[in-house]
């Protein structure tokens, strides 16, 4: 076995079960907190969502005050007015509530906040690779989607209005004090949402699995994570009430959360935040788009650990030897995308010309991301774009 070298950094509670949300108040009183903050998005106001996490706070009499104008790709602009809204009270900690969006605008106000007493004002200033490791006030986290895993990350992904670009934040300040992970916010997630997270999962579980930081905790793991959205994925689409598979896609995504925020995420995510940025396709969905080209690309360079995924998400057979099972993945993630009706890019609405003018500049900024870095083979902004315009002419293929 050789030398390892490992930081795992977790949240200080993960409470994982049915009705968690009803434990919140709770939860804070075991950090001596009392006055939060609670970020969310409009339409978890609008649905009566937000009752879940607000009831048990003023059942236990504490005043709580809401800011909601959290919108889907957090922007930097949006961050600045939460900020302002959390200079105006007496708080003492943010709660997180909603999907990725909601959860990563609390964690960069947190660090926002901490950093504007320095100097730093924008949220470009803490743009990986700076450590963002100070946040002012301590985040509790309670994901309505399975979902990114922010909840256990230590990242925040924010978008500079000035330029488009989705920017990486990473470091302790991300990451939050407690999550609160109950599967029961996520049967109202409609299909095409519960389609793009589980995917989005299922892309941290591989890229952390794969990626050159993998470490023997990320792998157990991710390799989990794997097996659960792999079972899973299609029944909870297809079954938006489906106990079981609500509940393992809320652990799997947690899990893989876990997994890749102490390994790392790379070439999928590294191109999917660009696309996400210029096009405005969610986070998931992008990845999906590009999972079977760019997971084509990169079996050379770590093939037994593609075909240990395979076997896990049950695309492959124990038996099957690593080039069969590597080559099973590619065909199960193009089959998996058909079943989840993931769009093509054209599909979608974007325009072919548009995309291509826009191929070198998502290149540079993928690679500016320093997630293709962590690729089991790490391509050249050239390949980049030529994996781009593979994206496009594949998917019109497929059609
Ligand atoms: P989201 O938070 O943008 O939510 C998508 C939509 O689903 C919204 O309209 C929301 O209102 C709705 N929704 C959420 N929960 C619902 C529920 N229970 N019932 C019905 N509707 C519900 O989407 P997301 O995919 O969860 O998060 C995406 C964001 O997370 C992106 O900005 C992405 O970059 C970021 N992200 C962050 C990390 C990290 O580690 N910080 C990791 C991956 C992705």
């Amino acid at each position: 076995m050789t030398a390892i070298t490992m930081n795992f950094a977790s949240p200080r509670l993960l409470l994982v079960s049915a009705g968690a949300v009803r434990q919140i108040a709770e939860v804070l009183a075991k950090f001596g907190l009392s006055r939060p903050l609670v970020v969310t998005d409009p339409f978890m106001v609008s649905s009566g969502h937000l009752r879940h996490c607000l009831d048990p706070l003023a059942a236990a009499g504490l005043a709580v005050s809401v800011f909601s104008d959290t919108v889907p790709d957090p922007t930097d602009t949006v961050i600045e007015a939460g900020v302002a809204q959390l200079n105006q009270g007496d708080f003492d900690c943010l709660i997180g509530f909603g999907g990725g969006s909601p959860i990563d605008t609390a964690k960069a106000m947190a660090i926002l906040a901490a950093g504007a007493k320095a100097g730093m004002t924008k949220m470009r200033d803490y743009k990986a690779p700076f450590a963002a490791d100070k946040g002012a006030l301590p985040v509790i986290a309670i994901p309505t989607t399975a979902g990114t895993g922010s909840e256990c990350t230590r990242f925040t992904v924010i978008t500079d209005t000035e330029n488009d670009e989705k920017m990486l934040i990473a470091g302790l300040g991300a990451l939050p004090l407690a999550a609160l992970v109950d599967y029961e916010l996520t049967y109202s997630v409609p299909p095409r949402t519960t389609a793009d997270t589980g995917i989005d999962s299922l892309t941290h579980a591989l890229e952390a699995y794969v990626s050159k930081r993998a470490n023997p905790v990320s792998d157990a793991l991710a390799l989990s994570a794997m097996e659960l959205i792999g079972a899973n994925i299609r029944t909870a689409f297809a079954e938006p009430r489906n106990t079981a598979a609500r509940e393992a896609m809320m652990l799997g995504a947690t899990e893989a959360g876990l997994a890749f925020s102490n390994s790392s995420v790379a070439l999928v995510h590294g191109m999917s935040r660009p696309i996400g940025a210029h096009f405005h396709v969610p986070h998931g969905l992008s990845n999906a788009m590009l999972l079977p080209a760019i997971t084509r690309f990169s079996v050379p360079g770590a093939e037994p650990r593609y075909a240990e995924a395979a076997r896990r998400i049950g695309f492959a057979a124990p038996a099957d030897s690593d080039a069969t099972a590597a080559a099973r993945l590619i065909t199960g993630l193009e089959r998996l995308n058909k079943d989840l009706s993931v769009p093509t890019p054209a599909a979608y609405g974007i325009n072919e010309a548009a995309w291509t003018a826009k191929m070198p500049l998502m290149a540079q900024q993928a690679l500016a991301s320093g997630s293709p870095a962590n690729n089991p083979r790490v391509p050249t902004a050239e390949q980049i774009v030529g994996l781009y315009r593979e994206v496009w002419i594949g998917a019109a293929a497929n059609r």
